[in-house]
């Protein structure tokens, strides 16, 4: 029996924080799939909602439940549907794309230049249950551990980045030992790289890209790339380089180490203006390509091929909270002495939240 109300986190007002609420159950349209949501991991973006940041003040439109990385069940759909059952395991692509330009007609959803975002745009997976397209469901293998499919997301955004390129033999260099940088030295180590180099500043996150994989791990703050490149034998630079970072000086630390010929994606969300060294891009001849969400459905089915043939996530996953202790969760979040962290759904108790939404 699918209740009438349910457990959520909303963003209630323009303001800091975030509201445990009792909300309305969604009612799946035609070709909807309703979702009972198991876990959820919290990203960065989450983040920036509760802090109610300059970005989030000009793109999230309260009230809203938030939320985009979960893993869950389908618990009902609509009579349109075709190739789900009730029980089966899902995941969800964030993306829900228009449908009607010339990149979705042709495939191509992840270039749609119209796409809303779950937990960002609409109503997100926070909550006890999720109303989605059946064409962003994605069924996973139910043998793979529930906290790691709630990661499928932003394990997504690394594997997406990552084999932008051939990586064979190749030495990669990764800035940034965020949860994604980490999961992305994982699989270029699996993707049979060379020496796959990752940088940070907290020597925390170093500690778990080591975990991953890395054949070496740099803090900024007190060693320069050019000695760990000569310390591994390397003498003309990174040939691959992913920015994960969203940090501009580790891109331009990054461009100061690339080969001739080296080719760097993308993915760490800079402030607005990132300066750089525009010649060594033109006279190294340089490739730079920008890397949003994941390809749907490539992606998807590339990291589950991944997790099957033995790449371990779990080192990045380092704490786990029942849904309701959610503030104590983005607290630590915000600490920045995380790597992921799992809120689980599965508790029945539906606890006394004020009935205001
Ligand atoms: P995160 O913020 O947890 O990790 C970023 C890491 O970079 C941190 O550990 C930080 O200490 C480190 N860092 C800061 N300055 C540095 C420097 N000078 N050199 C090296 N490292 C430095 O982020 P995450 O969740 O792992 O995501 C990685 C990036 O990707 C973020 O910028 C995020 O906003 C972005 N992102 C983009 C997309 C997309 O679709 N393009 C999707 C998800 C995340
Ligand atoms: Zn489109």
């Amino acid at each position: 029996m699918i209740p009438t109300t349910m457990r959520a986190l909303a963003k209630q007002t323009p303001a800091p924080g975030l509201d445990l609420i009792e909300a309305p159950v969604p009612r799946p349209g035609p070709s909807d799939v309703l979702i009972r949501v198991k876990r959820t991991s919290i990203c960065g973006t989450d983040v920036h909602i509760h802090k109610w940041d300059k970005w989030a003040q000009s793109t999230i439109k309260p009230p809203m439940i938030i939320g985009h990385e979960f893993v869950g069940e389908i618990a009902a759909m609509g009579d349109q549907v075709i190739g789900f059952e009730l029980g089966d395991l899902v995941d969800g692509e964030g993306h829900i794309t228009c449908g009607q330009c010339r990149n979705c007609h042709a495939g191509r959803r992840h270039l749609c230049a119209d796409t809303q975002g779950v937990g960002v745009n609409r109503d997100g997976a926070f909550a006890d249950y999720l109303c989605l397209p059946a064409t962003n469901a994605v069924k996973v293998d139910p043998s793979i551990p529930l906290d790691v499919l709630s990661c499928f997301d932003p394990l997504g955004n690394a594997t997406h980045t990552t084999l932008q390129w051939d990586l064979v033999g190749e030495d990669v260099l990764i800035t940034g030992a965020g949860p994604i940088g980490c999961m992305a030295a994982a699989i270029a180590k699996q993707s049979a790289a060379r020496h796959v180099v990752v940088t940070d500043v907290n020597p925390d996150r170093l500690a778990i890209a080591a975990q991953m994989g890395a054949t070496a791990t740099v803090n900024v703050a007190e060693e320069k790339l050019p000695d760990i490149q000569k310390r591994l034998g390397m003498t003309e630079g990174f040939d691959i380089g992913l920015e994960m970072s969203g940090n501009p000086a580790a891109l331009r630390d990054m461009i100061n180490n690339m080969a001739h010929g080296g080719r760097i994606s993308l993915l760490g969300i800079m402030p607005e203006e990132a300066a750089i060294d525009w010649n060594k891009v033109v006279f190294n001849m340089l490739t730079l390509r920008g890397i949003y969400g994941r390809e749907i459905y490539e992606t998807w089915y590339k990291m589950t091929a991944l997790i099957q043939s033995g790449l371990d996530i779990s080192p990045v996953i380092s704490h786990r909270f029942a849904c309701t202790d959610y503030a104590e969760a983005f607290e630590l979040m915000m600490s920045g002495k995380s790597g992921k962290i799992i809120l689980n759904w599965e508790a029945d108790v539906l606890p006394e939240v004020p009935s205001n939404r």
